[in-house]
């Protein structure tokens, strides 16, 4: 840990561009975050109410899972790309959230799903209603909604003749393509209509404040296709960021490292850390294992890789989201395994994304409503929405954020205090990571840093204290404590008790 100073002194510090976001993501599940009516179901005036409660977790931005008209819970099938669903709200709902959080510094994020429609969509009925209709081979078409030949939505998905994955119902030989089942037929994202489709929508939303959108399943764009994919994206994010120039765009691609770093060969600002997160990622893997050193070691590699070949891109980690089980139960609802999950997560660089409810310690398991469960303001279960219909999980946390807020060792006073810290921190945007050798296998050890500034940051994976020689020129910023007690530097020794994380800058 002498070595420190040198270290950081031979850091090659290059200037670059500002960050698209210089900050964490919050992600939310509007109808389980906050009803402002009265029916017991989250909506968008909801999720206004609670901006105080957001911004304390000192977020760069939300990400609101899909908002659109939908006959399904999850809205991840979309019937109308210009619509808010009536039980969240209306558009001027979603300007005034935009407003409000852009007067934050908080960017409003949309899901955005285009790999697919609903099934109910306009334009999927359209087309299932012309198949049936031979082309009548006329210059002009006698009638031009129904022929099929004259049906531009036709072109709109990816229908086959004689075989194929699912039948068209009321158009006999005809099938269509759908990798998340019949009720989401996936869109042909090689026809150029539906790519002047995609920008309006995207336009639409940029128009009313929007500041950047997740994009849902694009290793489906192009099945298998990796190129295609990431020609895809790369049109997509010229054409939204030439509408929006600061404009964020994350990707959903839940698959291996190499498949996510072909995908950020387009240029999009990120793309989510799969292969460190959930039951069996590389974080509770390194948490079980107790191999600090080891995770830092990836958490640089992943971090220079990136840097090396894609010097705007950013990282997005993250513990779980709506598709996975959540973090409290897989660590056993442990809150000391907890709270060092979040540090080695939140004091990563690039734009974590924490799901609501993560911070009280929510769980959910097994099926999908389970993970989408009410957000859980207070312990008794007062003022909360209805949980998914499907839902077969009681929550199993007890103590809400009623409860917690007022407890200096709770879960979420530990997040926002990390949050904070974080905050404090500019490099933690885009710098550059630098492992430290502590001599201790147990302890994650590395420097962040860029031009605006450099910290250390240190994590005790293991069961005992670990007393380390130090020389840092800058303060002990972040003391993050937990029942096994807090790190605290005497002189030039800091001693770092099992399960704690601090930051030096
Ligand atoms: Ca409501």
């Amino acid at each position: 840990m002498k070595k420190l100073l040198a270290l950081l002194t031979a850091l090659l510090l290059v200037p670059i561009a500002a960050p698209a976001l210089d900050g964490p993501v919050y992600e939310i599940f509007v109808a389980s975050f906050q009803d402002s009516d009265g029916d017991s179901r989250g909506d968008l005036s909801g999720i206004l109410e609670k901006l105080d409660y957001i911004q304390a977790l000192h977020p760069k931005g939300i990400w609101l899972m899909p908002i659109h008209p939908s006959p399904s819970y999850h809205k991840y099938d979309v019937v109308d790309y210009y619509g808010v669903d009536p039980s969240y709200g209306t558009l001027e709902d979603v300007e005034n959230l935009a407003a409000a959080l852009n007067q934050r510094g908080i960017a409003l994020i949309l899901d955005l799903v285009i790999n697919h429609t609903s099934s109910e969509h306009p334009w999927f009925l359209s087309a299932r209603r012309s198949l049936p209709i031979e082309p009548c081979g006329q210059d002009v078409c006698p009638h031009p909604n129904l022929c099929r030949a004259h049906n531009p939505y036709v072109g709109y998905y990816l229908f086959t003749q004689g075989s194929g994955k699912h039948p068209v119902p009321g158009a006999e030989g005809w099938y269509y393509y759908s990798n998340f089942g019949y009720h989401m037929p996936d869109l042909n994202l090689d026809n150029p209509k539906v790519l002047e489709e995609i920008t309006a929508i995207s336009h639409f939303w940029l128009d009313k404040g929007v500041k950047g959108f997740r994009l849902d399943a694009v290793i489906h764009f192009h099945e298998q296709n990796g190129e295609k994919n990431a020609a895809f994206l790369s049109w997509f994010n010229q054409m939204v960021k030439s509408h929006t120039q600061d404009a964020y765009i994350v990707a959903e691609a839940w698959a291996d490292r190499g498949t996510i770093d072909n995908l950020y060969r387009s240029g999009i600002d990120s793309l989510f850390d799969f292969p460190l997160s959930g039951a069996d990622g590389e974080l509770v893997k390194a948490l079980r294992a107790k191999d600090g050193a080891g995770l830092a070691r990836r958490i640089a590699q992943r971090n220079q890789d990136l840097k090396d070949k894609f010097p705007a891109a950013q990282n997005a980690p993250f513990l779980g989201n709506h598709d996975t089980g959540r973090i409290a139960g897989v660590l056993r609802r442990d809150l000391s395994s907890l709270k060092l999950a979040a540090a080695l997560y939140l004091l990563q660089p690039g734009v974590p994304f924490v799901y609501y409810g993560e911070e009280v310690g929510m769980t959910g398991s097994g099926r999908d409503e389970n993970k989408r469960l009410p957000m859980l303001w207070q312990g008794d279960g007062k003022h909360l929405t209805l949980p998914p219909a499907e839902a077969d999980q009681p929550q199993r946390q007890t103590l809400g954020v009623l409860e917690q807020a007022e407890d200096p060792a709770s879960l979420l006073v530990y997040y926002r205090a990390l949050l904070a810290a974080r905050a404090q921190c500019p490099e933690m945007a885009r710098g550059r990571v630098e492992t430290l050798d502590t001599g201790h296998a147990a302890v994650a050890a590395y420097t962040v840093s860029d031009e605006k500034g450099s910290c250390a940051i240190l994590h005790n994976l293991g069961d005992e204290t670990i007393s380390l020689d130090i020389s840092w020129p800058g303060a002990l910023l972040f003391a993050g404590g937990n029942q096994q007690g807090t790190p605290v530097l005497q002189g030039e020794t800091l001693l770092l008790p099992s399960g704690t994380s601090c930051i030096f800058r």
